[in-house]
């Protein structure tokens, strides 16, 4: 298994579980199946509403002796409510109390959008229930972030869904320099200019949604969406291969040198989708892959931009 070396040595491993949209009836399965087949590495985020089974299935694992904690590479995310300074370490701490855990590996900014404490694990009813980035900006959470991270609470910490505007106006004020950014990537929505970008900054990416989240919920589904898993070149490089669509795409996010986390609560796929270690794309499945490209974002946040709110789709990618 590849591994994404962090600057003081520490290793995440490049293959990880997705958590988002596992029931919290499947995860816990879906969990201890993962670990069984080999992850050491969970994406996780308080939002998702299953980290307390998250948590039972790892104390499991550590129980039956599969598996010791540092062993194992434990991401979790800051939901959007709890950005101002003083809300962020009572928000890892709670996440930490539902995974049963003393730390997490990393710790990410969620999304660069913040909402008032009062909405909390969910989304906003309303424009009314927004913060402005002026009133709660970035680096103000960051703070807190820094602060997690010295505490020991949080070994790494990153961002999720930043562009390189963000990126850089953070790493001007900041005191620890964010470690990752973890943004959807797929062959639809390669990213070229941000990951090399990150790569320069030393900042390491991880790919969300590398299937193409057909599983996303119907506010990020449009009647036109492309379906990733059905593309044609993408299954016949998989049919050359001997393989599965999907192990072509978790290939190829984990050959440009990223992380990459498929969801899934079936053993089987959880198995194959492991398994996409083992393959080897060529130098000419790559090229056929760079040209697939649209910039097609199946998340595109455009549940951030309400009428009314401070928030647009152009303000939050910065294009
Ligand atoms: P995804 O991993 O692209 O796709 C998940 C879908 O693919 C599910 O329907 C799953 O079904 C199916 N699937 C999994 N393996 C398969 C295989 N081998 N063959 C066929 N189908 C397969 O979607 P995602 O959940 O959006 O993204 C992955 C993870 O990224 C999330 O779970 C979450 O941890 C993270 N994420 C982060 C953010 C962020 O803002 N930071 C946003 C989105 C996602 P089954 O479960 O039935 O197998």
């Amino acid at each position: 298994m590849e591994n994404l070396t962090f600057k003081n040595g520490d290793k995440m491993p490049a293959i990880g579980l997705g958590t988002w949209k596992s029931d919290p009836g499947d995860v816990y399965n879906a969990v201890i199946a993962a670990i069984k087949s080999g992850y050491r590495h969970i994406d996780c985020a308080a939002i998702y509403g299953n980290e307390p089974e998250v948590g039972k299935a790892l104390q499991q694992v550590f129980n039956d002796g599969i598996v010791k904690r540092e062993e194992l590479w434990i991401t979790s995310k800051l939901w959007n409510n709890s950005h101002r300074q003083e809300e962020v370490l009572p928000a890892l701490k709670k996440t930490l109390e539902d995974l049963q855990l003393e730390y997490v590996d990393l710790y990410l900014v969620h999304w660069p959008v913040a909402l008032k404490n009062e909405v909390g694990l969910g989304f906003p009813d309303g424009a009314d229930k927004f913060l402005s980035l002026d009133e709660v900006p970035l680096t103000e959470t960051w703070k807190g972030m820094e602060q997690a991270n010295q505490e020991g609470l949080a070994k790494h910490i990153g961002v999720s869904n930043f562009s390189k505007k963000k990126i850089q106006d953070l790493v001007k004020a900041c005191t620890i320099k964010p470690e990752m950014n973890q943004v959807e990537m797929h062959p639809y929505l390669q990213q070229k200019e941000l990951v090399s970008f990150c790569e320069s900054e030393g900042i390491h990416m991880t790919a969300y949604s590398p299937l193409g989240s057909g599983d996303r919920p119907a506010r990020s589904k449009k009647e036109d969406a492309p379906v990733l898993m059905e593309d044609k070149t993408i299954h016949s490089i998989a049919k050359k291969h001997g393989c599965s669509a999907a192990q072509v795409l978790i290939s190829w996010a984990v050959n440009r040198g990223t992380a990459v986390i498929p969801k899934s609560v079936n053993p089987e796929r959880i198995q194959q989708n492991i398994d996409s270690a083992k393959i080897n794309l060529s130098e000419e499945d790559l090229q056929t892959i760079a040209d697939l490209d649209k910039h097609y974002r199946f998340i595109d946040g455009a549940f951030w931009a309400m009428e009314d709110n401070s928030y647009t789709l152009e303000s939050l990618w910065n294009e």
